[in-house]
């Protein structure tokens, strides 16, 4: 079957790829214009699915349906991105990612897209993987796993855990959290209420997490409480906080330039306004929810959908 011209192919193939080769082109500006653009750091979440039920957590996980999201929408969804950008280091969050059952099969499709240079896996500590698992991680060490130890929660199992895979000479670290200490920030609960926009925007400026630029389930926002924050905390997204890959794009090169005017052009999210961001007060990492605490905050959120 003869192939449809696609503009989309021509741009990125032909113009940056083979031209500038062909030509021998060595001027560093006249390359930057050619070249394919590059995402330092993602972060993915898989599903919000987590054996803890961290009161604090900035995702609000806790508060979250306990699942993991369809896996071909989310291969899609990096296909896409594939088809545009490289990425230096792709994140895998959850919930707790480890208690995926198809999570080694959908790294070996990310690997096999050949878009992402190294990734890191992000976990709480409680869950060891499986020997096959381990096995896979050996023969593939631009994957790392990023351990957050909690105290009186887990960090004893988050200590063995990396000892265990310190041995197994497996890329592994503990994580300190954004301000390196142990502590978090906090961030603020659901029932936190509104800023003013100014202050919004300060708390976007001064936040260590507006460079974690975060895709869950379709949704692209700023940070990986930006997914999350607007069905718990309970308000209407500003028109461009987040992009949406569920919306209906005319063709391959109008996604990418919505999607490439998104990620380079940083924005605070009406997020910020119900958030302290970085600046927030230092708590004890992994304080867990009582169980009738936990009830009453669940039930007290209600999902809004967003437009898109
Ligand atoms: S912070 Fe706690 S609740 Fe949130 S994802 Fe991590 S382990 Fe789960
Ligand atoms: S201030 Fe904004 S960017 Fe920072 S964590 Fe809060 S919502 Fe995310």
């Amino acid at each position: 079957m003869k192939k449809k011209f696609n503009f989309f192919d021509f741009y990125f193939y032909y113009l940056k790829l083979i031209l500038p080769r062909f030509f021998q082109i060595k001027n560093p500006k006249i390359i930057n214009l050619f070249k394919r653009k590059t995402i330092e750091f993602m972060v993915h979440i898989v599903g919000q699915k987590c054996n803890l039920k961290c009161k604090d957590c900035c995702n609000f996980t806790p508060l979250m349906p306990q699942i993991f999201y369809s896996y071909e929408n989310q291969i899609n969804n990096l296909k896409k991105i594939s088809q545009c950008v490289n990425i230096e280091l792709l994140q895998i969050q959850g919930g707790e990612p480890l208690l995926w059952d198809k999570l080694e099969d959908f790294l070996k499709d990310i690997l096999a897209m050949n878009f992402v240079k190294n990734i890191q896996i992000a976990t709480n500590g409680t869950k060891k993987p499986s020997p096959s698992f381990i096995k896979f991680l050996k023969l593939h060490n631009q994957i790392t796993i990023r351990i957050s130890p909690y105290p009186g929660v887990s960090d004893k199992q988050g200590n063995k855990l990396y000892e265990e895979l310190t041995l197994e000479r497996i890329n592994v670290g503990k994580h300190l959290f954004a301000n390196a200490s142990g502590d978090w920030s906090y961030l603020g609960g659901p029932d936190f209420k509104e800023l003013s926009p100014k202050e919004g925007i300060y708390n976007f400026n001064n936040c260590v997490f507006r460079k974690c630029l975060t895709l869950e389930d379709g949704i692209l926002a700023r940070c990986s409480r930006g997914p999350t924050a607007y069905q718990v905390q309970k308000f209407e997204p500003y028109k461009n906080d987040l992009f949406s890959f569920k919306e209906i794009f005319k063709n391959d090169y109008e996604f990418t330039k919505k999607f490439l005017g998104y990620v380079f052009n940083p924005q605070p999210m009406r997020a910020c306004n119900f958030c302290n961001g970085t600046n927030g007060e230092p708590i004890v990492a992994g304080k867990q929810f009582r169980k009738k605490e936990w009830e009453e905050s669940f039930k007290a959120v209600n999902f809004l959908k967003i437009k898109s």
